[in-house]
């Protein structure tokens, strides 16, 4: 890795630009490598991951590899995939559960950060910020974006949240089930080559 590439990355870590936002310390939580070929552009770190340090090791986490046909060694390999959330720290909580990524962060960090991974070939968009930053002309809505996936396939895919909470999307559009991950773990099985 380049001696550029750490130290931005350092930069990154030692980050405290809105830490009189936070209800914790700043810890960003994020995983890159220029050698990345699939990037995972999700919302924020929330409180297990801040507490653990390691992105999507929950339930959600769990789905997503499934999606993907991948193994936890294959996921958290940052040669494989870049985590790079649209806020790096936990941001606190709202009524309606986490509050929005800190807006600072991806003009300071997110979009120096993304220039550095010269070998991104798919972006899974989750969640709408993440959708307002890449794919805004899909439209506002997550469910209106992922019915669109074929418009912006193979660079990019926009995916529902992959929360157990979302079992009613899940079963309100099996289509994407159906349709969709198939298409999608072809597409990382020539990204991630088995054995790789
Ligand atoms: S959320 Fe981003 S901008 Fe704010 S302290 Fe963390 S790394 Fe810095």
């Amino acid at each position: 890795m380049s001696s550029t590439f750490n130290a931005l990355m350092d930069r990154i870590h030692r980050c405290q630009e809105c830490a009189h936002h936070l209800p914790l310390a700043p810890k960003p939580i994020l995983q890159a490598d220029p050698r990345a070929r699939i990037l995972i552009a999700g919302q924020a770190p929330g409180q297990r991951a801040h507490d653990s340090g390691l992105p999507f090791d929950d339930p959600s986490g769990d789905r997503l590899r499934r999606w993907l046909g991948v193994d936890r060694e294959t996921f958290y390999d940052p040669a494989h995939f870049a985590i790079v959330p649209m806020g790096f720290c936990f941001p606190g909580k709202v009524r309606s559960g986490d509050a929005p990524p800190r807006p600072e962060c991806a003009p300071n960090w997110r979009e120096p950060l993304l220039k550095a991974l010269p070998n991104i070939q798919l972006t899974l968009v989750l969640g709408r910020y993440a959708l307002a930053y890449h794919l805004p002309q899909l439209g506002a809505t997550v469910t209106g974006a992922v019915e669109q996936w074929e418009d912006v396939w193979p660079e990019y895919l926009p995916l529902p949240h992959p929360s157990p909470r979302n079992q009613a999307w899940f079963k309100r559009n099996p289509w994407f089930e159906e349709q969709v991950l198939p298409r999608l773990q072809a597409q990382i099985s020539t990204l991630v080559p088995s054995g790789d």
